[in-house]
Order: structure tokens, then sequence, then C-alpha cells
């Protein structure tokens, strides 16, 4: 069991397979020109196994691949199947545009429900957000992992002024079709420029749907980020992840190994343990890890303040989010 000196038992691990992309949301990456991780310096498949499996013996349940986009690393398909062998739910957070040249891949590994990123309904917007013409991609792989029965959740990061008018109409979405929509506030990350100005925040999202539709919560599972609500009717649901302005620190269960196999006990921790050179070093990793847990804080990563108004996003010391793995 891989606990933290607050109680906190921590059983689900993200792994971010490649810190590479083959979009630009300005979010996500940071504007200076960014050179993506050599290949030799990545955790290789059999090293992402062989540390899934520390993990998977200490109690983890669940595990998801992320990154930068898991599934334009050439290998992908090659360390999903070996992962889906664990037994662990494996679960995926994609941008969505190779969904249908894997699909067969994700079945075979058992993987059930798929996290896409989506932030407009625009074709416009979209390609002014991640700097890729492929919108009708995304929304038909969309529609084809409904139609293959996989648990589909879609990714908003809101942010003011640009997405926020579209919160209805990501509503109105979920009336005919089984999606969850999870709305996200926009978080800061080295050179994402992120302001509080840019946020919109839960509270602001709860108003604005409430707006046109009448809401009603839904109980959640004790580690669920999200808050999930439903809208009467509606086949589809949604949910809103406050990390900003209602953080669910208290019953965190995350623990996040980057491409280059760093584990970050928080997903804004000022530091990370290097478990990737400690296996080819065949150090033993586990004390790594579990020394890495204990010295978790207890609320995002110790370097927030209470009020994200006051917040200075230069001061935060992290990386970005495209090499972190959301
Ligand atoms: N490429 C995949 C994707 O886009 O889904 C997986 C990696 S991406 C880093 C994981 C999630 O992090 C996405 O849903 C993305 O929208 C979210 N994300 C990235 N930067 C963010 C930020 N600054 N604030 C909030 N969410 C962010
Ligand atoms: Fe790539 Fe996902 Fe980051 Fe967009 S959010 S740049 S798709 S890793």
């Amino acid at each position: 069991m891989i606990e933290d000196s607050f109680g906190r038992v921590h059983d689900y691990l993200r792994i971010s397979l490649t810190d590479n992309c083959n979009f630009r949301c300005f979010y996500c990456m940071p504007e200076e020109e960014y050179d993506f991780t050599p290949a030799s310096r990545l955790m290789q498949k059999d090293e992402i196994v062989a540390l899934a499996k520390i993990f998977v013996a200490q109690g983890v349940k669940k595990i998801r691949l992320t990154g930068g986009e898991p599934l334009v690393r050439k290998d992908a398909a090659a360390i999903i199947l070996a992962l889906g062998k664990l037994p662990v739910e494996l679960v995926i957070t994609t941008n969505g545009t190779r969904i249908a040249e894997m699909l067969p891949v994700l079945k075979e590994a058992g993987i059930k429900t798929v996290n896409i990123s989506l932030d407009t309904l625009q074709p416009d917007k979209f390609m002014l957000i991640t700097r890729r013409d492929v919108f009708h991609q995304v929304r038909s792989n969309i529609e084809l992992l409904l139609q293959e029965k996989f648990t589909v959740k879609v990714n908003v990061v809101v942010m003011k002024g640009l997405n926020d008018g579209e919160i209805r109409d990501f509503i109105e979405w979920t009336r005919h079709n089984t999606i969850q929509v999870r709305f996200i506030e926009f978080m800061p990350f080295s050179g994402n420029k992120w302001t509080s100005n840019k946020m919109f925040s839960y509270q602001e999202i709860l108003d604005e749907i409430g707006k046109a539709f009448s809401v009603l919560p839904v109980k959640g599972a004790l580690h669920d980020t999200a808050k999930g609500f439903m809208v009467p009717g509606h086949e589809g649901s949604f949910a809103i992840i406050s990390t900003m302005t209602a953080p669910f620190c208290s019953t965190c269960n995350r623990m996040r190994l980057t491409a280059d196999g760093k584990l970050k006990n928080c997903l804004f921790s000022d530091g990370e343990t290097d478990l990737l050179t400690a296996l080819r070093n065949q150090e033993d990793v586990l004390p790594l890890i579990q020394a890495s847990i204990r010295s978790k804080k207890k609320e995002l990563g110790g370097q927030m303040v209470p009020n994200f108004e006051e917040l200075d996003a230069n001061a935060i010391n992290n990386r970005s989010m495209i090499t972190i793995g959301g």
C-alpha cells in the first residue's frame, strides 16, 4: 500500500507515454520553441511495464495513459496491450485524433472509458486553440467511440472570453448523447501565461448552465476530482473540475509518472523523484516511491495561495502541462 503522511492511500497512477503531441494547445505547451524529449530519455516499453508492475503490486487499481498525446508514440499499441494484461482498470486521455486506427488495440487491452479533449464545438476556434485543422476528425472519432459503446468523457478547459460562451452548447450536446462533459478550470503551468482573469470558475460555470437548464447534483465516488451533475431528461451528464477554486486534495489518490520516468506526487509539486534512473541502475525503486508519496504536501503541491486571484503564476515552480501528463 502506498500511503502519504495524511493517511491518503494512493492507488491511481497516471503514466505519460510521451511529451510529444500532434497539437499545439496554447494553454498546455510553453509558448517558446519546445524541444520534445529524445526517445532515449523516455521510458521504454519494458521499463513502463516494469514500473507499472511495482505500483500494481502496491495496490494500484487504476492506470491512466496520458501525455503529451499518448497515441502519437510509435509503440503506443504495444505498451497499451502490455499494460492491458495487468489487473487494473486501464483508461486513457487523448486528443482524439488517432482513435479510429487505435480502436482494435483499445478494445483488446480492455479499455472501456476514453477521455477526449475538445474545448470548442466550432471548427475555427478549434484551429485557433490547437493550431490543427482536424475538428471534424475528432468529432467523428467521438461518434465512433459512442457507437462502439465506450464510456466517453469530453474534457473542456474553460477560458474566459474564449469558450465560456459555448458552455450551454456543450450541455445541449448531452441531450441526446451519452457523453459526460467535464468542464475544467484553467490552471497555471510553466509557460502557459495563466492569469486569474482568464479563469472561468466552477461557480461561474454552474451559473451559466443554470440560466438555461435545471441542474441536479449527482453523488460521486470518494476520489472523484469532478463534481458531477445531470440535467433531467438529458442522456448525458456533466461535471466540473474545480482545481483552482474548490480543490479536492483531501481525498487525492493520484500519482503521476512523467514520460522521462520521474514520479510527481502532485500535479503542482515542485519536486520529482527519478524512478527511471534507479530502475536502469537496478536499484530498489519501491523505497523511492514510498518516500516521494510520504513527502506529498497537503494541498496543491504547497504552492498555491488560498485565493487564486492573488496567485502569481510565475512564482510557481513546475513543469509545463505537456511534460507532466495531465
Ligand atoms: N493530449 C491528451 C489530451 O489533450 O487529452 C492528453 C494530455 S493533456 C495534457 C490532458 C488534459 O490536460 C487535457 O484534457 C487538457 O485539456 C488538460 N490541460 C492541459 N493544460 C491545461 C491547463 N492549463 N488547465 C487545465 N487543463 C489543462
Ligand atoms: Fe497536446 Fe493534449 Fe496538450 Fe493539447 S492538451 S497540446 S492535445 S497534450
